[in-house]
This record gives structure tokens, sequence and C-alpha cells, in this order.
């Protein structure tokens, strides 16, 4: 008989969390959620008579529910698609033992919060731990003014903040390994594209990720809005498109076709967003993007030093969707980063002709 996996293991917590009374249900839930970060196989942990308590989110009761699925399996729910196409951290980890080079050849992360917004670390502490794995650079993207909740930052601040990362910059000049911090941000956009900041401000910033992040529960068809994000001059990556969330918020719907090709057309990227509760795009958009020949960015969208570990998520749903290499902007030297950056505003600032 299959063992349980977390994965089954997570749509079983949830499950039992609709017909659960509190303080019980928050508790399935949050496992729910926690199982996709477990370091192995709950099934191994059982096995090898260890207790389930050494994983996140799991006390005494939770730990007496999985011990007995996984002695007695039950079956597995069809998954309804707010819980559909997330990677385990465990799964993903698998996927990338075909391909080793891709976790120590990838080059930097493109989306990173800080105390700036609402990330808990400073620049200096999240470089420090992209220089530990290896990286050559990242891009602080902190959230800009028009998202209030996240701490969203103004022009002004903005400038300050780049004070901060050439004295981040001047002071790992002298490392053994060359090391960038990149000035970026995640643009709020509006419904019908437009960002937030002045776009003298976006100009100044090394690369622009723009994201949406209203009107998000639209049961219609978005297409425009995504036509329109892509044509906006400024931002040159998709952040998180579908704006969906682990059994919180399925995300918009799109003709997703034509936005990838829209993308591939002006040489735009569209995000992996690696936070394990995004998972964004999912699977089977990327491989839409794949066949239409766009530009693909991961960001771990991390919060924290910790979280730059999310990147295995990424690269995970990359690599198993088909992306190649060479389309993954992460895999570039900051240099050739850079240079694409700088062809996608110019072909977005030149008018077609009349
Ligand atoms: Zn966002």
């Amino acid at each position: 008989m299959d063992l349980l996996t977390n994965s089954d293991i997570a749509e079983l917590l949830a499950t039992a969390s609709e017909s659960a009374k509190q303080p019980l249900q928050k508790a399935l839930r949050r496992a729910s959620r926690k199982a996709f970060l477990w370091p192995e196989e709950a099934a191994h942990i059982v096995q090898e008579g260890r207790s389930l308590e050494e994983l996140a989110g799991i006390g005494p009761s939770l730990n007496r529910i999985i011990r007995r699925w996984i002695q007695d399996p039950p079956d597995i729910p069809k998954l309804p698609e707010i819980r559909t196409g997330f990677l385990t951290s465990v799964r993903a980890r698998e996927i990338l033992e075909a391909k080793p080079s891709w976790l120590r050849d990838v080059k930097g992360d493109l989306q990173m919060h800080t105390l700036w917004s609402d990330g808990t670390a400073s620049i200096q502490e999240m470089a420090q731990a992209a220089v530990e794995r290896g990286y050559e650079y990242i891009a602080i993207t902190d959230h800009a003014k028009g998202l209030k909740i996240a701490g969203g930052i103004d022009e002004s601040q903005l400038d300050t903040q780049a004070e901060e990362i050439a004295q981040v910059n001047a002071a790992m000049a002298s490392t053994a390994k060359p090391f960038r911090v990149l000035r970026s941000i995640e643009l709020n956009l509006n419904p019908s594209g437009a960002g937030d900041m002045e776009p003298a401000a976006l100009s100044r910033l090394n690369l622009v990720l723009g994201c949406f992040h209203s009107a998000l529960r639209k049961k219609e068809d978005q297409t425009e809005r995504y036509l329109a994000a892509l044509r906006n001059p400024d931002l040159q990556i998709l952040g998180h498109p579908r704006g969906r969330i682990y059994n919180f918020r399925l995300g918009l719907s799109a003709d997703w076709r034509r936005v990838f090709d829209l993308a591939a057309d002006l040489d735009k990227a569209v995000e992996i967003d690696s936070y394990p509760d995004r998972q964004d795009l999912s699977g089977d958009l990327i491989k839409l993007a794949v066949k239409a020949g766009c530009r693909i960015s991961i960001g771990t969208d991390s919060h924290g030093p910790s979280q730059l570990r999310f990147m295995e998520f990424g690269l995970a749903s990359a690599l198993s969707a088909g992306v190649k290499l060479d389309r993954i902007l992460n895999f570039m030297t900051a240099d050739e980063l850079l240079g694409w950056v700088a062809s996608v505003r110019q072909r977005s600032t030149r008018r077609p002709a009349a």
C-alpha cells in the first residue's frame, strides 16, 4: 500500500478542519498549510518511531490524528480547486533531484521584502543570507505606497532606500564573489493595470515588478487587466499573476494564452512567486507560458532571510513544467539581467508607427 504523502496529509487536515470545532479547526487549518513546508514525509517519521511533534504546526492531538491516518490510510478526497496544484517541499526537492545544477546555478532572487515595508529583516541581512546561498544578486521589492496595509513606501522613501542599498553594495564590493543588491519595487497595480508610483522614480530602479492586490475575487474573465498591465511601460515583470492563495483565494481567471502571447511579444516576464501558499504561476499556467515562449522570473516573496529557501518551490515548478533554463531571468548574470531590462524599456517607450 502506498504511504500517505505530506500533500495527502495536508488535504486530510484541510478537509477535517471543515467539520471541526474551534480551537481544533484553526489548528487543523494551520497544520494543513504547514505540511507543505515539512522537511520530510510524515509517514517516514512515523515509520522510524519518531514523534510528529517535531514538525511545524503539530501538537499532541494532531500527532495522534495524523498517526492514525498514516497507519490506516483513509481515501483522499478529490482536491478542490482552491487547494490544487501546490507542491510540498519534499516533492519540490524530489523534482530538483533530476537537475541538481538548477539549485546550484541559480544566480539570484527577484522578489523580497525588508523592514522598509512588511519584511522582518534589513537589506543587509537579506543580502547576507543571499550570499550564503551562493547568489550573485537579489532584487529588493518592497511594497509601493498604494498598498498601505503592507507598509508601502513612497517616492522619497524609495530614494532614501537607494542610499542604503548603495552602502550595502559598497560594503560588499570587497567580497570574494561579486554580489549586488538591485533596486526594485513591488508596484501596486490597480485593476486597469496602472501603477501607484511616479514613472520617473520607477525609471531610476534597476527593474520593476508589478502586481495586482485588489479586486482579486472577481469571477468574470480578467484578460483585459493583464493585457493593460503588460502594456504598462513602467514594469518588466508581472508578479504573482493569478493572485491565488492556498485554501483562501482562487485567484483570477483570464485567457492566459493571450496574456502570455503579449508578454512574449513585449519580451516581458511573468513571475513564479515561490511563496509556498502562493506558487503563482501554478504548474498548468507555467506550461502555457512555456508554449507562448515568454520569460519567467522567479521570486520567493521572502519576508525574512529564512524564506529565501522557498526558491526550491519556484525552481521545481519551472522544471516540472518544462521551462528551459535560458527563459528564466534568475539564471542570467546581473549584467545580462540589466541588459534585458534596458532592452524592454527601450521597446516600451518606442511609439507604434502611425
Ligand atoms: Zn504582492
